[in-house]
């Protein structure tokens, strides 16, 4: 009989979970959001820790990400809730091949037929490299990668709907980090929004560019010089990749408390500002010993 060494493999595997660095995050999945509207045909569906944008784009739904791993339930509800049906979603783009982005995809290809993008080199590496989605770490066997439809290039320019996007690529999270550039619409109001793929510094780290097999961390320099690549770029609504970025949830916050007040997500000095602080906030952690 294994019912009962099963079940106790299972407990320990959940002790384990705890304790690493996205487990508290699945085993209490405690971050549900109600959606929202930022600007015009932009909405907000993501949780309160990784974002998802869903662009109405008039002719089908897109979702810029798909979600946390384990979080599939809570953005179905997010679509319904901000009065759309998930059955319309026709396009996903990825920001980045990390399991924390991908988490609905394969769920919405499948029901749906939603068309799958992801950036050239992070499908190269979902082929070549899957371990460094970290989608082991999401410690749920029914997890996996997926096939994407296309494979997003620098200077792509692909229209969807009504809404034509310029992409570029991006490197330095991971390989295939993309920068996403659109037009959103409200009435006869018309704002250039701006979408970064992806900061963390996790992936800089000395210990994983050495796993990597990048023992020189130029990985760190071209993470500047994709910064520097897209920061004049004209951004008048910057979107966060996690809330973090552009505190997504304190600015939905100013909106509750002044609906009828300017709209605390139109901000045009942000973009250049967000991606400067990361520069500095590089360069300080390239200059400091512990990190080489
Ligand atoms: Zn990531």
């Amino acid at each position: 009989m294994s019912m009962q060494k099963d079940y106790e493999a299972y407990i320990e595997r959940r002790k384990a979970m705890a304790t690493t660095h996205f487990g508290p995050l699945w085993l209490n999945q405690e971050q549900p959001q109600h959606p929202f509207r930022i600007f015009g045909n932009v909405w907000y569906v993501g949780d309160s820790w990784v974002c998802v944008h869903l662009i109405d784009t008039g002719d089908g739904l897109l979702l810029i990400d798909s979600g946390n791993a384990g979080a599939s339930a809570m953005l179905i509800q997010a679509i319904w809730e901000a009065g759309f049906n998930p059955a319309d979603v026709k396009w996903i783009i990825h920001s980045h091949g990390h399991l924390d982005h991908i988490g609905a995809a394969i769920f919405f290809k499948r029901m749906f037929g939603t068309k799958l993008y992801l950036g050239e080199p992070d499908a190269r590496m979902f082929r070549e490299r899957p371990w460094i989605s970290a989608i082991q770490n999401a410690y749920n066997d029914c997890d996996a990668l997926f096939e994407p439809d296309y494979e997003i290039k620098e200077g792509d320019v692909l229209t969807f709907g009504n809404t034509t996007m310029t992409f570029y690529m991006v490197p330095g999270h991971t390989d295939g980090c993309i920068a996403i550039f659109f037009d959103a619409h409200d009435g006869d109001r018309t704002v250039r929004c701006g979408y970064y793929g992806g900061f963390g510094f996790n992936t800089l780290q000395k210990d994983y560019l050495i796993e990597i097999g990048d023992p020189e961390y130029r990985t760190r320099e071209i993470y500047l010089q994709s910064l520097a690549k897209v920061r004049n770029q004209k951004v008048e609504l910057f979107l966060g990749n996690h809330c973090i970025n552009n505190d997504t949830l304190g600015r939905r916050q100013k909106q509750l408390e002044n609906p009828d007040g300017p709209n605390p997500f139109l901000d045009s000095e942000l973009w250049g500002k967000y991606l400067d602080q990361k520069r500095d906030e590089l360069l300080k952690f390239m200059a400091d010993p512990k990190n080489n």
